[in-house]
């Protein structure tokens, strides 16, 4: 499989170079030149595989020959073995046509586990043949720096540097990245904010001589092999519906837009999906662009689902390549200019027949979590919630099933589901000796040079260990 940049300036690449590249050079980010199909038939197939043998024959096509189906499927098993249910993403059934996806089943209970524990292993599996040591490098508000982690602590030939702002993180989001104490996890606490630290990031990565000198990579949703991963449970989902013979609709919590684009690959390979439901918090930008066609930023507000708090929605940029690819090089160029561009005739006609989307407000959230518990007998998490209000108010026929997506387990966001529903979830037994543990991280002053030469004198140079 031969790999494009959307902006269309980028060399073509393979699978492996895409996994272990992130963004493009361009600034754009990488997509399939084509988009690979399961007729019928297979779809069918699929019934009846348990979820490491779905993630095989859905994930063989854009892995394209750079990994044998016997080692892609051992990859698999390994990464979703340590998920907590032998379903991996289990259907849990809420009324006659509700029902929730379960993604939050893997260690740093979140959904970002499903694509970063295969992403882990991909790295060390392509670095094993490569003369090249890796240096990854993120900010983290909270769940992707606790995955990343997880999926990256003791494994060969890369080192993770994690920031976050110190103080600002929840107990249980800090003790998920501090307690783990493999030799090649280095946690960074910045006395600043999350915009801050985030800030650090980019300005590492702008400075050629320390980015080639210790290969940066970045495990942010930009990276393809992380949508790729998503896709799986789409299918996994809907043929346990009654798919192929029967469409589905999704509900999927949105901030960078990765999770649902996934749902859309899912419906360009030939899954009959009835409906993408966009769920925004108040911070919007999706629910107006999709509706609209307005695309402008806006100041972040706060609110109780952190990972969906986001003004700038990067892969919605793979969206608008799929739908009018040459457009997107001075959109985006419009939209770095002045935080604000329109989306084309056929992008919106193109994403109207599958996408619906809804801004789901703080007390529709608290009903629906609400809701879930009452009448369902399900304790769900915020950001969960945000998409089950949107599937109870979308307007779909009445045999369709609606899926939602629950992106994290209620006892990560605790506080919140304790003041909607008067319930306080606790913590799964498998991290419940997290606030016994030796915790591990650097204190640093809000300066990049600061951070810089902590980060030289622990990372190891690409190539060769010695200077
Ligand atoms: C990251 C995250 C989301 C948003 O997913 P995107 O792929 O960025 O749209 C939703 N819910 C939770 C709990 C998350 O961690």
């Amino acid at each position: 499989m031969d790999y494009i940049s959307t902006r269309g300036a980028s060399p073509t690449l393979d699978f492996e170079a895409v996994t272990l590249a992130g963004l493009a050079g361009d600034g754009g980010l990488y997509v399939p030149s084509v988009w690979p199909r399961l007729d019928r038939a297979e779809i069918a197939a699929l019934a009846g595989l348990d979820y490491v043998d779905t993630a095989v024959a859905v994930m063989r096509p854009f892995v394209g020959g750079a990994i044998g189906d016997d080692e892609l499927k051992a990859l698999c098993a390994q990464a979703y073995g340590r998920f907590a249910h032998a379903g991996v993403t289990p259907l849990v059934q809420l009324d006659r046509r509700h029902w929730l996806l379960e993604l939050f089943h893997g260690p740093t209970l979140a959904f970002k586990d499903v694509a970063l524990q295969l992403l882990g292993l991909l790295f060390e599996r392509f670095l094993s043949r490569r003369d090249t040591h890796l240096t990854v490098i993120g900010a983290t508000s909270g769940d992707t720096g606790s995955a990343a982690i997880d999926a990256l602590a003791g494994r060969a030939k890369v080192d993770i540097f994690m920031l976050h702002p110190h103080g600002r993180v929840s107990d249980v989001q800090r003790r998920q990245m501090t307690t783990v104490l493999a030799p090649n996890v280095h946690n960074i606490a910045i006395e600043g904010s999350f915009d801050d630290a985030q800030a650090m990031v980019k300005a590492m990565f702008a400075r050629p001589d320390f980015a080639g000198r210790f290969a940066l990579s970045a495990v942010n949703s930009i990276n393809w092999a992380r949508l790729m991963a998503q896709i799986v449970y789409y299918f996994y989902a809907a043929v346990r519906l009654g798919a192929p013979d029967r469409p589905v609709a999704f509900a999927v919590p949105t901030g960078n837009f990765g999770d649902v684009f996934a749902g859309y690959v899912a419906a360009r390979m030939g899954l009959p999906v009835a409906r993408l439901i966009v769920a925004t918090n108040v911070n919007d930008i999706l629910h107006r662009a999709l509706s609209t066609g307005d695309y402008a930023a806006g100041p972040v507000t706060p609110t109780a689902t952190p990972s969906m708090d986001i003004q700038v929605s990067s892969n919605f940029e793979r969206l608008l390549h799929d739908l009018d690819a040459a457009a997107v090089p001075g959109q985006m160029a419009a939209f770095a200019a002045n935080r604000a561009m329109r989306l084309t005739d056929a992008q919106l006609t193109g994403a109207r027949p599958l996408f619906s989307s809804a801004r789901i407000d703080a007390d529709e959230m608290s009903l629906a979590m609400r809701w879930a518990s009452e009448r369902a007998g399900q304790v769900i998490d915020p950001h969960s919630a945000i998409a089950l209000a949107a599937a109870r108010a979308a307007d779909l026929p009445g045999d369709v099933p609606v899926v939602t997506l629950a992106t994290a387990h209620p006892a990560k966001f605790r506080d919140a589901v304790e003041r909607a529903t008067g319930i306080r979830p606790s913590l799964p037994a498998r991290v419940g000796k997290l606030f016994e543990r030796e915790e591990r991280f650097s204190l640093l002053p809000n300066d990049l040079d600061a951070v810089i030469a902590h980060i030289a004198a622990r990372a190891t140079p690409a190539h060769g260990t010695s200077a």
